[in-house]
């Protein structure tokens, strides 16, 4: 494979690529034991629990490669390193992302290396101890397969001017990449930040030297990257924070501008650029940019008043003094409706007519929002309150652009057809991404959810819209997916296909839907990836190279499912069922309530105490743990933000009883034939045969390879087994105030009224599980656990849902509403692919041993499928149409 000298590519457990399309990338800072005391503490005292809490934090708090550090003279720094990294490699969710090894002493460093996983970042080398030695150090890291820092510095010392930084940089690359043979692209250069405003003259130049060098390196050292340590550069204004922080933005934002592409940066230590007071915007400026002799004097008077203020207390009304485009975008960028409809008047009789504020002011507005989100400085939540302000002003401007009728001026933005597509309902993710999208300036026609591909054609070709996006949530839409870009192929079409949604991936996109489309195919990670997508794909200027980009990933994506595929061993399925776990069905506890039970009116407020708010967090796209989100340093105020706004709704919803929850449960007589589950009524006639999938690829030692039959008791069994199954919804009302929000034009609250809908529905499903468990079988009536161990699923017996890894035949739902009368009983209906409707709704099986767990089925084999197809009356196509996903053939 071609290698390409501007990609960089690191790994923990998940890859971090970065080439010129990548945002910033920040480096954690928080496991050195030199800059921070608490870790160093922490570390002493080997308390490595709270030690890996400080890098969990990192990660929560979106640090992208963590350094880790053990230089301090107490310690023995290579046991330490070890041992660290060995713990962190434990912990999927902080080795996800690289690790950045860093000591100035070699010896741990190459210790770091041999237990590191994925591929990391030495931080750091240089020519301090001459050639040879700088040499063989970077053949060890190329042998370890490592990129590296590599420090300005050499046998005379540390580079400290522009040309000083230049000579050693160009000595540095020219040695690694002629003689050493080391890849280019994993050079990373440390051109040294030095404090500036110290009052010595001869520190005046070293903001703007470190600037000019960056310059150079990126013109100059083709494939190289640029890092530093921040927050050195205000090193003389210890103790004032706002000082420090209006400091750090804005030199990133030259040093960004000018290549730098990652960095050290405390992210609490970080105003937003365009927050800062102006005043001292300036004033720093002066200073980074050494504008002029006083600057530094300047500066130190004005930032006396800063000492000890907090963030908040800068918040006042003087931006309220500013021109009209400046508060129209300030409102945008803030989210504030307050002055929305009083400003856009203001600014429709200045600029004349209406068409000229939404092309101007707002859609500056809206384009400052892209570029923050997009840089990574705003988040989801504050976007789609962006769009919610934009909308008012809009909605406001909305009859004297129909008043003034003038023909021909349709806007020329680029147009995109979202749809949720055949037999699927969910519509948050679609919905989201659609907001985005519209804050970017892209026309969004919204199709709705269980879109019939014909109907999704009929509109593109109708609406001549430039693009379709596809979303889905459930596994049988990634089928329907597939066969709308068969259609689209069979009519011609050429216009980008966007796909996404929860099950959707970009493997999924490039070896299924992909090559039955010539036009191009795109998958979408989430809302800040979509507009980056679209705009790439329709610009004329970067069209070709971002279709050419994207077909080349696709084809390595699918030399690597195919490779993957080949690498993992199966078992035959009579191997496989051989291997099925042994159960002990001697003591089977009969339940106390068999048959079936209809709640029809639970009381909400019930609900609230298992709640699960990590996911909330997800669908807004703010990643970390509830409730430490809370206080992430990177997310934590936004995510408060969000979590109040959605607490307020709940209780709104609760109070004014807004959504009704329904359930149905069933404990049912059963046994198990093979891998299939025969259910019995009171009388012990037959009611059901439920069909399961088993495990078959080939597990390591002594693991099994599960089905969930062999948690039911085999026919004969002594003692007589059963069973359960459950639906419950609280999507009743959700759609309705979903909507209401919409018609207002506020896609916040609608989106949120989802999102809660979600929550409480998951919720239900736990809640109604412990019922289960306690009451009515009654197999732990004394049960008393946490919240916290629930969402662990800590509970004895699961809860599996059909769809989901453990029984991914989505059709097996139709069993289980016959058994439970679902529609009649509680009004929950299933769509034609076996999504449930209303959305908020969840529905599986009870098992009760003990001994019953989650797992995947994964892959299966040819000879499996033929036995489900037989079991199921299907022909073998049906049948791997509905197992498309779990086909390892
Ligand atoms: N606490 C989470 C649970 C999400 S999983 C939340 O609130 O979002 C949703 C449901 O999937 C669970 O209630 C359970 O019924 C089911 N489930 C979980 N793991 C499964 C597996 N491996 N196989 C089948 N179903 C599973």
């Amino acid at each position: 494979m071609k290698v390409d000298i501007n990609v960089m590519k690191l790994a923990g457990l998940e890859p971090l690529i970065v080439d010129e399309t990548s945002n910033f990338i920040n480096v954690g800072e928080r496991c050195n034991v030199t800059g921070s005391r608490k870790f160093l503490r922490l570390i002493k005292e080997e308390n490595f629990d709270e030690a890996l809490d400080v890098a969990r934090n990192q990660v929560e708090g979106g640090a992208q490669i963590l350094d880790v550090n053990m230089d301090e003279g107490m310690l023995d720094g290579v046991d330490a390193m070890v041992t660290f990294l060995n713990l962190v490699a434990a912990e999927p969710d902080i080795c996800r992302i690289p690790i950045m090894v860093d000591s100035s002493k070699w010896e741990i460093i190459e210790a770091g290396l041999k237990v590191v996983q994925g591929k990391a970042v030495v931080n750091s080398i240089s020519l301090k101890g001459g050639e040879a030695e700088f040499k063989a150090q970077a053949r060890t890291i190329k042998m370890f397969g490592a990129a590296t820092v590599v420090m300005a510095f050499d046998e005379v010392g540390q580079a400290d001017n522009y040309e000083r930084r230049v000579e050693i940089c160009q000595r540095s690359y020219n040695i690694l990449v002629n003689e050493v043979g080391f890849p280019p692209q994993d050079i990373i250069f440390d051109p040294n930040i030095f404090p500036v405003a110290t009052g010595m003259e001869e520190h005046r130049k070293n903001a703007l030297d470190f600037f000019r060098s960056v310059k150079w390196i990126r013109k100059n050292l083709p494939g190289a990257h640029v890092s530093g340590g921040v927050s050195n550069v205000s090193f003389s204004f210890r103790g004032n924070n706002a000082v420090r922080e209006a400091m750090h933005s804005c030199f990133l934002y030259y040093a960004i501008k000018e290549g730098m592409d990652m960095g050290i940066v405390n992210p609490a230590l970080l105003e937003v650029y365009d927050d800062i007071n102006p005043e001292l915007k300036q004033k720093v400026e002066a200073v980074l940019l050494d504008k002029h002799d006083d600057a530094t004097d300047e500066l130190l008077d004005f930032a006396d008043q800063f000492k000890g203020v907090k963030k908040s207390q800068f918040k006042d009304l003087s931006w309220r003094e500013t021109t009209v485009e400046a508060r129209l975008s300030h409102s945008l960028v803030k989210g504030i409706t307050e002055y929305i409809v009083v400003d856009t008047e203001e600014a429709r009789v200045k600029l004349k007519r209406p068409l000229y504020v939404i092309e101007g002011p707002l859609m500056d507005g809206m384009n400052v929002v892209g570029e923050l989100f997009g840089s990574g400085q705003m988040f989801l939540p504050q976007v789609v309150k962006s769009a919610r302000v934009m909308k008012a002003a809009v909605s406001y401007l909305d009859p004297f652009l129909k008043a003034e009728k003038k023909d021909g001026e349709s806007s020329r933005a680029n147009k995109i057809l979202m749809a949720t597509v055949k037999g699927d309902v969910h519509d948050i993710g679609k919905n989201i991404v659609g907001v985005v999208m519209a804050c970017n300036g892209i026309q969004v026609i919204d199709a709705g959810v269980m879109v019939p591909c014909e109907k999704i054609l009929e509109m593109a070709e109708e609406l001549c819209v430039d693009a379709i996006g596809l979303s889905g949530l459930i596994t049988p839409s990634l089928d329907e997916m597939v066969y709308v870009a068969k259609e689209m192929e069979k009519k011609n079409m050429n216009i980008p296909l966007l796909i996404g949604g929860a099950t959707t991936s970009s493997a999924h996109t490039a070896v299924k839907i992909a090559p039955c489309y010539s036009g191009i195919t795109s998958y979408v990670l989430d809302a800040s990836k979509s507009v980056p997508v679209l705009t790439g794909l329709l610009s004329e200027n970067l069209q070709e190279k971002a279709i050419a980009a994207i077909r080349v990933k696709q084809e390595e994506v699918r030399l690597a499912h195919y490779a993957k595929n080949q690498k993992s061993e199966f078992l035959t399925y009579t191997q496989a069922q051989g291997n099925g776990p042994q159960l002990d069905f001697n003591n089977i506890i009969q339940p106390k309530k068999p048959g079936i039970h209809v709640f029809e009116d639970y009381d909400l407020e019930k609900l609230v105490g298992t709640i699960d708010w990590t996911p909330f967090f997800m669908a807004w796209e703010l990643k970390g743990l509830y409730p430490k989100i809370l206080e992430s340093a990177k997310y934590g105020e936004e995510a408060r933000k969000v979590f109040n706004d959605g607490q307020a709704m709940l209780a709104e919803i609760i109070s004014k009883k807004l959504f009704t929850a329904k359930a149905v449960v069933g404990i049912f007589r059963a046994e198990s034939q093979g891998d299939d589950i025969h259910l019995y009524d009171d009388n012990d006639n037959h009611l059901e045969t439920l069909c399961m999938l088993r495990m078959q690829v080939k597990r390591k030692s002594t693991l099994k390879n599960f089905c969930l039959a062999d948690f039911i008791a085999p026919k004969g069994n002594i003692q007589s087994d059963w069973m359960g199954s459950f639906a419950v919804t609280t999507g009743f009302g959700v759609d309705e105030l979903a909507k209401s929000y919409e018609e207002a034009g506020d896609d916040y609250n609608s989106i949120m009224a989802k999102v809660i809908g979600d929550r409480l529905a998951e919720s239900f499903a736990e809640h109604m599980h412990a019922k289960v468990r306690k009451e009515l079988w009654s197999y732990v009536p004394a049960e008393d656990l946490s919240n916290a161990l629930l969402i662990k699923e800590k509970y004895a017996g699961v809860r599996p849902a059909p769809g989901y890894p453990a029984c991914p035949d989505h059709t097996e739902k139709a069993k289980l509403w016959k058994l439970l009368n679902v529609d009649a009983n509680i009004g929950l209906s299933l769509t034609e692919h076996f999504a449930m409707y209303p959305t908020a709704a969840v529905s599986g099986w009870y098992f009760a041993n003990p001994k019953s767990q989650y797992f995947g089925v994964g892959k299966i084999k040819k000879d499996q499928v033929l036995d489900y197809a037989a079991r199921k009356g299907w022909d073998l196509e049906t049948a791997e149409r509905w197992l498309a996903p779990n086909l390892g053939y």
